[in-house]
């Protein structure tokens, strides 16, 4: 029951992307409860069951409450004094002894302003550029790709659309959970009830692929033949835009004749699809205008993925289906102030293997550990992430952070990340420190201000507090024109013309105009030459291929010690839309909803291996094994096996299914990693 002197605040989440308005419900100094804030524009009230179990995270009793240090017989409670003390001292011997530059900040997804902002100033502070996290199997190969089609990336106009092709993306589980909340779940079937069509291109039979009008049982990473196989259709039908394509783009002469081999017969035995569905999404699409694409993060974690979603791209422009109402369209987030440029004459880690990634790969940190090549790197910032389980080939991963001299870990729980730190810096949550966050919409770009809800929990502090004080500690702090959250704040958003004071008056605030369509009418498109370059020169200046090509992954798989025969199936994941990343499997309320991990397999597999519903199975790849329970489910096709993500920090000890994938084979322009395809054997564990 409400207490009478409970007080309703106006906040965001910040446990995923989507930062939904909330209010949230204090009494006494105690986060009683939250609701989704109405009049939010990102949710306008909905909320998703780990946003509404926010007082759950914010009082786990496995919340970090102390700073903690590694000793011989465990982790020691000390004190902030002691801990800074030790990290200050220890950086500072390292940059003395081999330079700023062997300091690496590791970040995870950045899902809130305050995630993107920590430690920056200070590695520019300290001598370094060197940021890595998990950008190569999220969001950096799309930005890479869109960026070299037309600019920038794209956002799906549902509202005004007539068809929908969601492709590798499903949002209603991955963001909203389940399809039973959010705005996603809303969206979809309202695009749907106005008419439009909804094709899903997904290995598995997902909430989305149920409402389907089409549903492309694609093999996990074979995005690519489809994509061209899209492309050639498209093309020889005469299906694409004409007046855009002659005045809108380069290479369209030479895209022609490079995917006249791409037949949907060719891509058929690929794919496994028949040639007859590619065919007929590609004319469904094509014609069918206005259309979306939504190419989400299921494309991203394959070693072509740049060149998959530039054929996605280039299939956007030629059906003029490009920044139109009810197409894929440019919008635009409040910009802010920069935070600090790199330190000149430093260059990055892998800037001469991968000049287009903005930061470092992960796995070049790992090969740099390994290798020592160009150098060996010697500490390590953690903030909000967990390499040691998201990461391909975990077992190697974990071999490159245990060579490091100096491992900090910030967070708010003790992942498996954490648990390898030799010092553990214990964060305020979300709801107990001051942030904002920028959104795009089709309205305009806003910002919003997330207040501080409660005092922060334990000795917990935030992010910024801790980082200042460290940088003071090492004589850094002249870095800084800023000395606290509210100052940094006001600071990045000086460029949108609005203050911290502004946003207590007003949560949300427009900063940009609302959506304005053909934009390129005015300004042309941000490429070099100011149209859609479907022949990317830049690639081809930096020793890619100009067009989007294929590449053969079983080809590459032939360079695995192991015989594919020994390993039949294909194994991908499934992300779990009730927890984020790896993040909330300790809190009961959302492990009911999902409690343990499975290997998804279809019903003829299972009988191959005469195993049912619950037995627990081993599922064996080149590079290791774990054991999980089998889920029999025609949700997945034969030959596939779809295995949950996530798993294994201390409080779950589930199966890491990392230990099953191989960072070897690497897209050449993002560095992604096959996390989502992967060869394997199935079989049932005796008990
Ligand atoms: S976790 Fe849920 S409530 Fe929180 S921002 Fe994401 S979708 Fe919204």
């Amino acid at each position: 029951m409400a207490s009478s002197n409970e007080k309703a605040i106006r906040t965001i989440c910040g446990f995923c992307h989507n930062n939904c308005g909330l209010l949230a419900y204090v009494s006494n100094g105690v986060l009683r409860r939250v609701k989704g804030d109405p009049d939010h524009p990102a949710n306008r009230g909905d909320i998703c069951p780990k946003g509404t179990a926010a007082a759950k995270v914010v009082y786990s009793p496995d919340r970090l409450k102390h700073p903690l240090r590694r000793t011989n017989s465990g982790f020691k409670q000390i004190s902030w004094e002691e801990a800074l003390d030790i990290t200050a001292t220890r950086l500072l011997e390292i940059r003395e002894k081999h330079g700023g530059e062997t300091l690496i900040r590791c970040n995870g997804a950045p899902v809130t302003q305050t995630a993107w902002d920590a430690f920056v100033q200070l590695m520019a502070a300290y001598g370094s550029t060197n940021f890595t996290g998990s950008g190569h199997i999220c969001h950096i190969p799309r930005d890479i790709a869109f960026g070299t089609v037309y600019g920038s990336m794209t956002k799906p106009d549902y509202k005004n659309t007539r068809c929908m092709v969601m492709w590798g993306s499903n949002p209603s589980d991955s963001r909203d959970y389940g399809g039973a909340h959010g705005r996603f779940t809303r969206l979809i079937p309202e695009a749907k009830r106005r008419g439009a069509k909804l094709i899903v291109i997904d290995p598995r039979h997902t909430n989305l692929a149920n409402i389907a009008d089409k549903w492309l049982t694609i093999e996990p990473g074979r995005d690519d033949a489809l994509a061209l196989a899209m492309l050639n259709v498209i093309v020889k039908e005469g299906l694409y835009d004409k007046e855009f394509v002659t005045q809108w783009t380069i290479g369209f002469e030479e895209l022609a004749e490079h995917v006249e081999r791409f037949t949907p017969e060719w891509a058929q035995g690929i794919t496994k699809l028949r040639a007859s569905d590619i065919r007929e999404v590609a004319r469904t699409y094509a014609t069918t205008r206005p259309a979306i694409i939504m190419a989400g993060n299921g494309l991203d974690q394959y070693p072509n993925v740049v060149q998959t979603i530039r054929a996605i791209g280039i299939l956007c422009a030629i059906t003029g289906n490009l920044d139109i109402e009810g197409g894929n369209v440019f919008l635009s987030k409040p910009a802010l102030s920069p935070l600090v440029s790199h330190p000149s004459g430093i260059k990055r880690l892998s800037a001469d293997r991968y000049p287009l990634y903005p930061w470092v790969p992960f796995p070049c940190f790992v090969d740099a550990m390994l290798n020592g090549e160009p150098y060996t790197p010697k500490a390590m910032l953690v903030y909000h992430a967990n390499p040691a389980l998201i990461n391909a080939d975990s077992t190697k991963t974990k071999q490159a952070l245990e060579k490091l001299e100096f491992l900090v870990v910030c967070d708010i729980f003790k992942s498996a990340t954490a648990e390898m730190a030799d010092i553990i810096l214990p964060e305020a949550s979300e709801f107990e420190q001051y942030g904002f966050q920028c959104y795009a919409s089709v309205e305009g770009g806003f910002v919003a201000l997330r207040p501080k809800v409660i005092e922060p929990i334990g000795e917990s502090r935030p992010v910024f507090e801790m980082e200042y004080d460290l940088a003071t500690r090492m004589g850094l702090n002249a870095a800084y024109p800023w000395t606290n959250t509210e100052e940094l704040i006001n600071y990045r958003l000086k460029a949108c013309g609005i203050t911290v004071d502004d946003l207590k008056k007003q949560p949300v605030i427009y900063t940009t105009p609302p959506l304005e369509y053909r934009k390129y009418l005015k300004h042309g498109f941000e490429t070099p030459s100011g149209k859609v370059e479907i022949y990317s020169q830049e690639l081809k200046d930096y020793g890619y291929p100009p067009l989007p090509e294929f590449k053969d992954l079983d080809a590459s798989l032939a360079g695995e010690t192991a015989s594919p025969d020994d390993y039949p199936l294909i194994g991908t994941t499934r992300r779990p839309g009730v927890y984020v990343h790896t993040r909330f499997r300790n809190i009961s309320a959302l492990r009911r909803l999902e409690p343990e991990p499975l290997a998804r397999l279809n019903p003829e597999d299972a009988q191959n291996r005469k195993t049912g519903d619950g037995d627990l199975v081993a599922v064996q790849s080149p590079n290791g094994m774990i054991k999980v329970r089998a889920k029999v489910t025609d949700e997945v096709s034969p030959g596939v096996v779809i295995i949950d993500f996530g798993w294994g920090n201390p409080w779950d000890q589930g199966p890491n299914v990392n230990i099953l994938t191989s960072d070897n084979d690497r897209d050449p322009i993002s560095c992604s990693t096959p996390n989502r395809r992967f060869r394997c054997q199935v079989t049932k564990v005796n008990s």
